[in-house]
């Protein structure tokens, strides 16, 4: 089965927990490590609590007991010591945006770069078809966001968009759920990193915009993200990047007890 169906006897928060996890993991892994920096959120079933990963680890490095649980209607600005000082970008967000369900801030350099630019988002890629609706940009203070007053500006420039560029700062990704959340932040940073290419390359020659929703249908078909999810939690279990995490029920168990009869 695949990782994007419910796994049995674990809570609906727990999965939400373990997937910001294997979420972050995957973050890191497509361009948005940065020290311990980066953030990614959910909204928890009963809507008045957000799971977030907390301060002090890296993306890549995150396990379910690294998620925090934030209720929405709390006072951010004075967070503890072991929370983000830029949740407030989440909660202010989740507070205004009843359709989104997961968030990723993050500073990955090609689509940080671009946003301490005048340059112009280009349609060049399929990638960058995800992105047709637009996106938003956040020219307030260049500074982390740190107070609910910031959040709130924060949120009003993304206003219904998926994707808001912060000058000079990084980028906020928010979506309908966390392997969308984490979809979109990878494509993002890979259609600024191919703008980025081809414009080295020679002038920029986008795709046609009769083309965008027609590509953007086809491509970004709803259960696609489960599918892209389930190769990246792959690729991180071979790569040996899956400790603190539950086995995978189809395959992981089986191998060990494998290796254990070979007397290995
Ligand atoms: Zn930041």
């Amino acid at each position: 089965m695949s990782a994007n169906t419910h796994r049995s006897g674990v809570s609906r928060s727990q999965e939400l927990i373990e997937d910001i996890a294997w979420g972050s993991r995957i973050l890191a892994m497509e361009g948005y490590a940065d020290l311990t920096l980066g953030h990614l959120s959910a909204r928890g079933p009963d809507g008045h609590t957000i799971y977030i990963k907390r301060k002090g680890v890296a993306l890549g490095e995150v396990t379910p007991s690294d998620v925090l649980a934030v209720r929405l209607d709390d006072d951010h600005d004075h967070p503890p010591a072991e929370m983000h000082l830029e949740t407030v970008l989440h909660t202010e967000v989740y507070k205004r945006r009843p359709d989104v369900y997961s968030i990723v801030h993050g500073h990955p350099p090609y689509a940080t770069a671009f946003g301490a630019t005048s340059a112009e988002f280009s349609y060049l890629t399929h990638d960058s078809v995800l992105f047709m609706d637009g996106i938003a940009t956040y020219e307030g203070v260049p500074d982390l966001i740190m107070d609910s007053d910031q959040g709130r500006d924060v949120a009003e420039a993304l206003a219904d968009k998926t994707v808001l560029l912060l000058s000079n700062h990084g980028v906020l990704v928010v979506e309908r759920d966390i392997r969308w959340a984490v979809l979109a932040s990878v494509l993002l940073e890979r259609s600024i990193r191919l703008q980025a290419i081809a414009g080295g390359l020679g002038e920029l020659r986008p795709i046609p915009a009769r083309f965008l929703k027609r590509i953007h249908e086809g491509k970004y078909q709803a259960q696609f993200a489960g599918e892209y999810w389930d190769a990246w939690v792959r690729e991180l279990r071979r790569a040996g990047q899956a400790f603190g995490m539950p086995e995978d029920d189809a395959a992981g168990g089986d191998h060990d007890r494998r290796d254990e009869d070979d007397g290995r």
